[in-house]
């Protein structure tokens, strides 16, 4: 059997558990198949410390020209990976770097699979969450106060205008942050929203907490209205779909009683926290696909979990690990599906197809991996390992 051919995409390697599995998955799951072409980075955190995170620079630069990326979980530096990996500075989060550069907003949703019921008994299709991917908490400036003292909001326009305002008159220690979004970087997170909303065809819900915040929360709320009358309303209709904004509290109240089937759009820091509590209640945060989709139309697939540090050190001393592998093979075949659209290349389309298939048959037919297991009832069911699982996926898939 001739392997198919594809045109590159830019692979960004990463670390631990995730990078173990990563091999495993190219070297069973794609390579026996896809002629595979890639523009690899490696993204371990060895490789970003060595490079002073120049690599994760170049990765991103390069998914923009590429405009397809696929990502493996890689680590967020903290004082005890400092010590842990004697590295040269506390690198930033590779996902806030690649997201800062492609501006992009993350779309989140849950892989569903017959066997696995959700914990919310009522919901029968995926809720897709949709996360703005800029600003907000993620760049906030923070400030410990020491003591007593005055703190204020200052703005010097380029015009020489100021603005200041009091924020609050300290007695004694306390906290203070300042965060800011872009109106430029809220009409791209509309206009993503909006486009993805049309292209899997399902209604766009929008929630902040614009009663309380009336010039942050408000601002996105106006802008999401303004883009929506001006550039969608008719489009939405035509392909009988709604946009449908509210209170981020009665917005929870209604995902809760819905069916699913819908987009969920969310502030940043809502979507880190929704989509853990959305993904959690499907099943498993290793049942989570996550694409990031730029305005420009780049898109970067990872897995939603991280790199699995306990699983790792356990795999460290010899231990076969059971660690689910379906949301980093589902970032692959977003990937390759993705590439195969933009250039009219059915075979890989079709090659992506058929490997999500065989994952869903997997599981289907009773083997998963243990976190899988451990919500599934059924007498017949195999717990297997991660290896073990993947020869079962390319067994399908060869069938
Ligand atoms: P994590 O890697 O997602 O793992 C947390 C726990 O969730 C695991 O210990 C495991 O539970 C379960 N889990 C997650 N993925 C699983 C999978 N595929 N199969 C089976 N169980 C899975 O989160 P973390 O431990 O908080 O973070 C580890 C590292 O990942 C950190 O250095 C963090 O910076 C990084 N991280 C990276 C990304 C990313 O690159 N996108 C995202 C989040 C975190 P049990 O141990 O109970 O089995
Ligand atoms: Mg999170």
């Amino acid at each position: 059997m001739s392997k198919i051919k594809m045109n590159p995409i830019v692979e960004m390697d990463g670390d631990e558990m995730t990078r173990v599995i990563w091999q495993e998955i190219k070297d069973e799951l794609l390579s026996p198949f896809v002629e595979l072409s890639t523009e690899y980075y490696d993204l371990g955190l060895p490789n970003r410390d060595a490079t002073a995170d120049q690599v994760t620079v170049d990765a991103a630069e390069a998914a923009k020209r590429l405009h397809v990326a696929v990502k493996c979980a890689t680590i967020t530096p903290n004082a005890q990976r400092v010590e842990e990996y004697k590295l040269h500075e506390m690198w930033k989060s590779p996902n806030a770097t690649i997201r800062a550069a492609l501006d992009g907003t993350v779309f989140r949703a849950p892989i569903m699979t017959d066997r696995i019921k959700p914990v919310v008994n009522t919901w029968e299709k995926p809720i897709t969450i949709a996360r703005h991917a800029y600003g907000d908490v993620y760049k906030a400036t923070e400030y410990r106060v020491p003591g007593p003292g005055k703190a204020e909001l200052l703005f010097t326009g380029d015009n020489g205008e100021s603005y200041r305002q009091t924020v609050y008159d300290y007695e004694c220690p306390g906290v203070l942050q300042s965060m800011f979004n872009k109106d430029s970087s809220i009409e791209a997170f509309a206009r993503s929203c909006f486009e993805y909303a049309l292209s899997v065809r399902q209604d766009l819900w929008f929630s902040t907490k614009d009663t309380i915040s009336k010039q942050y929360d408000q601002t996105f709320k106006f802008i999401f209205q303004r883009i929506f009358d001006a550039e969608y309303a008719e489009k939405f209709k035509a392909a009988g779909i709604e946009y449908f904004y509210t209170l981020i509290d009665d917005a929870v109240a209604r995902v809760i009683r819905s069916k699913g089937g819908f987009i969920w759009a969310c502030k940043n820091y809502d979507g880190d926290v929704m989509s853990d509590m959305v993904s959690t209640a499907f099943g498993s945060l290793a049942m989570m696909t996550s694409v990031l989709v730029s305005p420009d139309g780049n898109f970067e697939y990872e897995a939603a979990h991280g790199t699995v540090t306990r699983h790792y050190y356990r795999y460290l001393k010899g231990e076969q690990t059971s660690t689910n592998p379906v949301a980093t093979i589902f970032a692959w075949s977003g990937a390759l599906n993705k590439r195969g659209e933009l250039d009219g290349n059915r075979q890989l389309s079709d090659f992506a197809k058929n490997l999500e298939k065989s994952v869903l048959d997997t599981i289907n037919s009773g083997t998963m991996t243990g976190d899988l297991a451990l919500l599934c009832p059924d007498p017949d069911v195999k717990k297997v390992t991660t290896v073990e699982f993947i020869k079962a996926v390319r067994k399908n898939l060869e069938s």
